[in-house]
């Protein structure tokens, strides 16, 4: 398996109870390496951008509002089969559905306040990394 790249956000829930460490450590505990990151407060086009993809679904709105409630840490994670990798470190995006001890398992408050986002392919990991990263932010 090739060494991929994924790209991850810290969400508002996250940063507001100070989770980014313990988050951080799952993601090197399981073989991730942060190649890039910063802390960010995302303007509501911004956010409504990157998730543009669900612009026609019920919780857009509140999506928005949420993922600019507070900062977020934008981070792109590297490792073999980074993308599902995360997938798995993440869990399932309802909490409820989440396996033991995966992130959402373990800190997410609610479906839509899930402490992280990762993305769900190569193709849109390269897509979601660029739209926060120029190629010199990111150091492997
Ligand atoms: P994931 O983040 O697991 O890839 P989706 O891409 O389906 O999940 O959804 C993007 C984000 O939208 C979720 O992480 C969550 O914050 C929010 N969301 C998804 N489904 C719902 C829902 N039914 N109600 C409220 N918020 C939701
Ligand atoms: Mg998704």
């Amino acid at each position: 398996m090739a060494v991929e790249r994924t790209l991850s956000i810290l969400k508002p829930d996250a940063t507001r109870r100070n989770l980014t460490g313990k988050i951080n450590a799952k993601f090197e505990e399981q073989g991730l390496r942060i190649v890039a990151q910063k802390r960010l407060h995302l303007s509501e086009a911004q956010a409504g951008a990157f998730y543009a993809v669900h612009k026609e679904r019920p919780f857009y709105k509140d999506l928005v509002s949420f993922m600019t409630s507070g900062p977020v840490v934008v981070q792109v994670l590297e490792g073999e089969n980074a993308v599902a990798k995360n997938r798995e470190i993440m869990g399932a995006t309802n909490p409820a559905n989440a396996a033991p001890g995966t992130i959402r398992k373990e800190f997410a408050e609610s479906i839509e306040a899930n402490s992280v986002h990762g993305s769900d392919s190569a193709e849109n990991a390269a897509t979601e990394i660029a739209f926060f990263f120029s190629g010199t932010e990111i150091v492997g």
